[in-house]
């Protein structure tokens, strides 16, 4: 068997129907990709638009594409006929703009809103009070063409388990609590959390969604 489908009936038979694999394919060629889906696997991750968009145009298109890089809103119009998701909605204006592209292209963008969990500061995120404005605010229930369906974090690149752990925790709690706001365009059923170094961690708080990438395709 390839080695990519193995890596990755290896990480599915970890994840024992827990959570969903994302294959996260930024950086990697077109052909590693055509293997990926050779191999029978439907669902990549990418973190920036224009490499996404390249690859879309010229795989099949019963891939599922998952946006999970920072993002700028004047980029959102190219995704905006295919994306799957989106997991990193990190300001008001982002989530109109989205609204905006998936309207013009009749369809309804699933998000998750990025929470920073991790103790670096270059991670992108909300904060806990942020994102939980932006559930509250009256001008969301306007954005028919977007759903939130749920979060999405990155813990810090530690080796330290137990600090990993606490901050899925975090994440799984404020989750939890955030389904009090849930209504025609918010429902909180995916948490995306957890990359090669540490899914199963983030399988064990409660992930439903892992973004796994080196574990599959090798060093970036
Ligand atoms: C690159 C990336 C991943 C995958 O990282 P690996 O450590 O290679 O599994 C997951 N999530 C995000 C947001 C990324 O940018």
């Amino acid at each position: 068997m390839p080695e990519i489908a193995q890596n990755i009936k290896q990480i599915e038979d970890q994840l024992q129907q827990k959570a969903r694999l994302i294959a996260v394919t930024k950086t990697k060629p077109i052909e590693a990709l055509e293997e990926t889906y050779q191999a029978g696997f439907r669902c990549f991750g990418e973190n920036k638009v224009q490499e996404m968009t390249a690859k879309y145009e010229v795989l099949p298109k019963d891939i599922e594409w998952h946006m999970i890089g920072h993002l700028q809103s004047n980029k959102v119009k190219y995704m905006a006929p295919y994306v799957s998701m989106i997991h990193s909605v990190d300001n008001f204006k982002l989530l109109k703009e989205i609204n905006k592209e998936a309207a013009k292209n009749k369809r309804v963008i699933d998000c998750l809103l990025q929470i920073f969990i991790a103790e670096e500061e270059t991670k992108f995120g909300l904060s806990d009070e942020e994102a939980k404005e932006i559930l509250e605010s009256e001008a969301l229930v306007s954005l028919t063409n977007i759903r939130i369906v749920g979060l999405m974090g990155m813990a810090s690149n530690s080796d330290d388990e137990e600090k990993v752990r606490l901050e899925f925790r975090h994440l799984k709690t404020l989750f939890d609590s955030f389904k009090t706001y849930e209504k025609a365009n918010v429902e909180m059923r995916e948490l995306s959390m957890g990359m090669s170094g540490d899914f199963l961690l983030a399988v064990e708080e409660g992930s439903t969604l892992v973004r796994v990438g080196s574990a599959i395709f090798g060093a970036r």
